[in-house]
């Protein structure tokens, strides 16, 4: 077989060589130690926290060594592709505050390493894949899907790996005249490669993932296809190409790659090119709520999977990511503990610490440390996220803030300055449900009055209460005068005292005090309401106190 000739028949466009894109990318003017990471995702419209893990890990990996990270949209496949699918990836991963440096934009794209779609790298592929059919690596293979499912039918049936390898390879030796004919016959064809390996050789090779250290796999040994019947290539052969011309240093990926990493060594050995560094990311895990086994997340149960739901919910970026570290790092909460102010970017991530048995996501872990950085953001701060946050998904109360836009900062710092700093507030909508009994218009009687409090106490109480209110009394003289009053009518002084004696009393101070709070919030749990009657100020608070005797 002359394999000039066929190349020559089969691409003859194509008149550039594999050492003209060498030199169109030369090396990247970096210090060795800097790392190129890039994201690859296929446009199709969904953004999952498996996208979000792996773009962090890219994002320190380069951000952490001076390198670079980038986005190529991976679109050889037409039928996933959704309009505006780049402009989604870039915003929602900007929110998480991971960006990039270089590569797919909304706009344009940026960077020399372009283009950035692989659906505009064809010349690019098709290039290699010429010089691969003539050096005899890689040939036209015309079977039909008919005949591939029927082989894969012969293989089930004899219990042998499927696939077109070995004497399954059918159109491996075709003639120059057979391929010829075939292709004046409008018969369609893909291009294989035409593997060195042999099943069971007992081969094997040698990567050393930087998650999972040293991996020993068989070598490959199937003819897979490298170019598709359309002249884009597969995945297998995109991910060579682009990674080695796009100067990658570092393929963070799904571990449901690994399988395919034999084939993938094989191409890179075959092209006679450098393999990058593998970090194969183990899969995000939860624990099943209904059967506590563990188990992957998945798309159709698990809301929490598409990247939408963190910001529908309006969970804080800070926490998410503070999150993500935890999950990706075994020794970040440590970390956390030793140096509770540091900026998260001090944190010296790294691939060894990263589980490669499955990483487990767990929702109410995430809203524990929502809540621990919630307190690290300043409440004015924190009002201006939940000011943006409302704009798009509670258009209703922004009327609301904008009328006073103090007012909702000081709501949000109530129990913050002292000591063991109340942890209430976890994301936005949970936090506009926590605080909307400060908004007249939200305001609702959600508890009711304890048991023990006569029905006739209730306005007793509140009518006391009202008598004696100072708006410029102190938290003491408050609690003093509040004490008082339910020693007059009959209530303890102190839980303990109505404890050890209950008959003698009809409660203690703190069913009086539960009176009042469901008056001032309608709940019966709530911040110091002290606190939150210096924030609702005197008219609101007498107002309130009215409304809940006209309620009785
Ligand atoms: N397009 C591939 C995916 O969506 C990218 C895998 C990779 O990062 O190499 O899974």
């Amino acid at each position: 077989m002359d394999n000039k000739k066929l190349a020559g028949l089969l691409f003859p466009d194509i008149d550039k060589t594999p050492a003209d894109w060498e030199a169109a990318f030369p090396a990247r003017d970096l210090p060795a130690e800097a790392k190129v990471t890039r994201m690859g995702p296929s446009p199709t419209g969904f953004m999952h926290l498996g996208n979000l893990y792996g773009a962090f890990v890219d994002e320190r990996l380069a951000h952490q060594s001076g390198g670079t990270f980038f986005l190529r949209i991976e679109d050889t496949d037409d039928k996933r592709k959704v309009e505006g699918a780049t402009e989604l990836i870039i915003r929602s991963l900007n929110f998480f505050g991971v960006s990039f440096d270089e590569g797919a934009g909304i706009e344009e794209d940026t960077g020399d390493y372009g283009p950035y779609y692989q659906s505009r790298r064809a010349e690019i592929y098709q290039t290699f894949v010429k010089d691969m059919i003539q050096k005899g690596q890689a040939y036209p293979c015309f079977l039909t899907s008919e005949e591939i499912s029927e082989i894969r039918a012969g293989q089930e049936a004899e219990k042998l790996t499927p696939g077109i390898y070995g004497k399954y390879a059918a159109h491996r030796d075709l003639t120059m005249e057979d391929i010829k004919a075939r292709i004046d016959a409008g018969q369609e064809y893909v291009i294989r490669l035409r593997s060195t390996g042999t099943e069971n050789s007992g081969k094997t090779f040698t990567v050393t993932d930087a998650i999972r250290g040293e991996l020993t796999m068989p070598e490959n040994f199937q003819d897979v296809v490298i170019l598709k019947s359309n002249g884009i290539p597969t995945y297998h052969f995109a991910h060579v190409i682009d990674d080695h011309l796009m100067r990658t240093t570092h393929v963070v990926r799904g571990e449901e790659w690994l399988p395919s990493l034999p084939i993938h060594v094989e191409l890179f050995e075959t092209l006679g090119l450098p393999l990058p560094v593998y970090c194969h990311t183990a899969q995000l895990m939860k624990i099943d709520e209904t059967t506590g086994v563990k188990r992957k997340l998945s798309k159709r149960h698990d809301p929490e999977l598409s990247l939408d739901f963190y910001r529908e919910k309006g969970y804080h970026p800070a926490s998410v990511r503070e999150y993500l570290l935890t999950v990706l790092n075994s020794n970040f909460e440590e970390w956390r503990i030793e140096n509770p102010e540091a900026d998260i970017d001090e944190f010296a991530f790294t691939t060894e610490k990263m589980s490669n048995s499955g990483a487990l996501f767990d929702l109410n872990k995430l809203n524990d440390v929502c809540k621990d950085v919630l307190l690290r953001i300043p409440a004015e701060e924190l009002a201006s996220f939940l000011t943006d946050w409302a704009k798009e998904f509670r258009p209703d109360l922004t009327a609301l803030i904008d009328a006073d836009p103090a007012f909702l900062a000081k709501v949000l710092n109530v129990g913050r300055d002292q000591a063991k700093p109340r942890k209430d507030l976890v994301y936005a909508q949970q936090i506009f449900e926590f605080i909307r009994f400060y908004f007249d218009e939200y305001f609702e009687y959600e508890d009711e009055a304890p048991e023990n409090i006569p029905a006739e106490d209730l306005p007793a109480i509140i009518e006391s209460y009202m008598a004696t209110y100072d708006h410029s009394d102190t938290q003491e003289e408050w609690f003093n005068k509040v004490r008082e009053m339910a020693v007059e009518k009959g209530y303890a002084a102190k839980p303990k005292d109505y404890k050890k004696h209950p008959e003698d009393y009809k409660g203690h101070v703190g069913h009086v005090s539960t009176v009042i709070r469901i008056a001032l919030t309608g709940r019966s749990n709530s911040p110091d309401i002290w606190e939150i009657q210096q924030i609702l100020g005197e008219e609101t608070v007498r107002a309130r106190m009215q409304k809940y005797i006209d309620s009785l």
